[in-house]
């Protein structure tokens, strides 16, 4: 079947969903979504979003504390305009129906300000610890009151629709998105979704790593098949890390957010020694990275499988009330916040890097636009910021509206007839261990090898599996008739193998890349973005 539609949105989080709600005022949208439409890391965020909404705060101070955080790399100019315009995009979530947790005693601000590791003042917006889930409840909600909008639900994006497929393009350079092609996961049928603009809403890459927070649908699909479109994509080396994963063998990834670090959580030993007093003068509160790294060394060191986090010594009623999630679902496996301290280890979470984006969100290729995860704009530099990211997300899908209805009645309709998915002789797979085992053969190596301290060897022995099981999985991806296992197989190995390749090229340590042969940070050389591309040789893959 064919669909046409003005924007095509793939993904159903924060980003992709405030994107609709906007685009629907100018056309027709379609977001497909590959599972349930709240499937999303926005669903999980806990802590909250990061703005300035205290008395005492300023956009300086904001901007200050992302600098630092992104050591070097932040682009500076997109640090400014996204905390500056932080407040009115919130406001315009509150407006959508969006509840934050109101301050009890409203001295310096209406609400119940976070405080996070790395920000300076407490500014974090939240409702309760479920922040994510009440802005998904919110945006679906008022993305269903809009005729404009259609949510096509279990429907996987496999590749994008590139006109150059079709036409030797005038010039013979740049090129253009004309939509994507995509499979409805419960017919499996296989859709061509034509549109004017399409937007990368995809999210995050947490599942090519072991052990993760993110959900299932973290596959890095849209960083994938942006790059097999030609898009550049930058920076993919800066993985971060949280360090407080419960550490439970029934807990599947369940995050204890940093806010209880930021209301007084002390990271312990399992002997109840404190240690972050030697890693960094903030202690429990210093950045992400670097308490991720000095538990990965403690944990080296003593050969524990986990730290402490504890924050027994705070009033119980507060904890319940401030917490409810994180006790209810500790309590489930036997462990009383109020009382125990809880076992945690460090879990990928969050990817700085991705598809490589302008100020508006454009990519290099026309009329393909990405907001949120799966995107880099420049906001993070080496580290992100806690809770800078539900912020970049609502940000840049603004901004990529206004550049769009600057455009938008200036764009014909494509007028090119698009083949439908060919299955060039497909047949059903009988070896679905293939795929299964190469799954958990990339997560693996890759927790091992490009994990949170990383080194010259790891690295290129990575490098040099993930190119062998690359190759066998593009072999298998020609021969058998697509699923959605082997379109996230596809998808996380061409992650992976652009994690690795972007690790390779920095040869210095910096904000969430660490490697022991190069253990100081080189800003001479890589006071720049690594940046990666189909179309580029090796040798120029490295810009400023
Ligand atoms: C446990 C956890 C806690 C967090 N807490 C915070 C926090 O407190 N504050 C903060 O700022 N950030 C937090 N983050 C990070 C933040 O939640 C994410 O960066 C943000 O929600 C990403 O939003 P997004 O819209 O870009 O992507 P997502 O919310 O992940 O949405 C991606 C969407 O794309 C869909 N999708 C993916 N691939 C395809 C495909 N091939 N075809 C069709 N659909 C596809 C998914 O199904 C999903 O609907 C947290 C993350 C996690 C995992």
């Amino acid at each position: 079947m064919e669909y046409t539609t003005d924007f095509l949105v793939i993904g159903s989080g924060i980003a992709g969903l405030s994107f609709a709600i906007k685009a629907a005022d100018l056309g027709s949208v379609a977001i497909v979504t590959k599972k349930e439409k709240s499937d999303s890391n926005t669903n999980l965020a806990q802590g909250g979003i990061a703005a300035v909404f205290d008395k005492n705060d300023r956009f300086e101070f904001h901007i200050n504390d992302t600098l630092v955080c992104g050591v070097g790399l932040c682009k500076e100019e997109v640090v400014r305009f996204v905390i500056m315009d932080g407040p009115e995009r919130i406001k315009e979530l509150m407006q959508w129906g969006v509840e934050f947790t109101k301050a009890k005693n409203a001295n310096t601000s209406t609400y119940d300000l976070g405080r996070e590791g790395g920000h300076s003042m407490r500014r974090v917006l939240h409702s309760r610890d479920l922040t994510g889930q009440e802005i998904e409840r919110a945006l679906h909600e008022k993305a269903s009151l809009k005729r404009n909008i259609k949510i096509y639900e279990n429907h996987i994006g496999i590749d994008l629709i590139m006109e150059s497929t079709m036409i030797r393009r005038k010039n013979g350079f740049g090129d253009k998105c004309i939509g994507a092609y995509i499979l409805d996961t419960e017919r499996n049928e296989i859709h061509t979704f034509r549109s004017k603009f399409t937007i990368l809403a995809t999210g995050g890459t947490g599942k090519v790593y072991l052990i993760t927070t993110n959900p299932d649908i973290a596959t890095g699909d849209g960083i994938a098949m942006a790059y097999r479109a030609g898009a550049l994509i930058a920076n993919m080396e800066f993985i971060q890390f949280h360090p407080t994963c419960l550490y439970h063998p029934e807990a599947k990834s369940y995050l204890i957010s940093e806010a209880v670090r930021g209301e007084g959580g002390i990271l312990k030993l399992k002997n109840g020694s404190t240690f972050m007093g030697k890693y960094h003068p903030m202690k429990s509160l210093a950045p992400r990275d670097i308490v991720a790294k000095a538990i990965d060394t403690e944990l080296k060191k003593s050969g524990d499988e986990y730290v402490l986090l504890d924050i027994t010594h705070k009033d119980r009623d507060f904890l319940v009330n401030r917490f409810p999630n994180i006790y209810r679902r500790c309590l489930e496996f036997g462990i009383d916040i109020t009382k125990d301290a809880i076992p945690v280890v460090p879990a990928a979470h969050y990817q700085c890097g991705g598809v490589s984006v302008d100020h508006f969100g454009e990519t290099n290729i026309e009329n393909l636009y990405a907001c949120g995860e799966v995107s880099c704009t420049g906001l993070h530099g080496a580290n992100r910021l806690a809770s800078n990211s539900l912020l970049e997300a609502i940000v840049f899908a603004h901004r990529s509206f206004v550049k769009i209805s600057e455009i938008f009645h200036l764009t014909q309709d494509e007028p090119l007839t698009i083949p439908a998915w060919d299955p060039r002789g497909a047949t059903e797979s009988d070896e679905s261990i293939v795929v299964a085992h190469n799954w958990d053969e990339i997560r693996r190596f890759m927790w091992n090898y490009v994990g949170i301290v990383r080194s010259n060897k790891r690295l290129e022995r990575a490098y040099r599996r993930i190119d062998l099981i690359g190759r066998e999985i593009d072999e298998y991806y020609r021969n058998f008739i697509i699923t959605r296992d082997l379109i996230e197989l596809r998808n996380i190995a061409t992650v992976a193998k652009l994690i690795i390749q972007c690790a390779l090229m920095r040869k210095e340590s910096r904000g969430l890349h660490y490697n022991i042969d190069y253990p100081e940070k080189d800003d001479r050389i890589w006071l720049k973005d690594t940046v990666i591309s189909r179309d580029l040789p090796l040798s120029m893959e490295t810009s400023c």
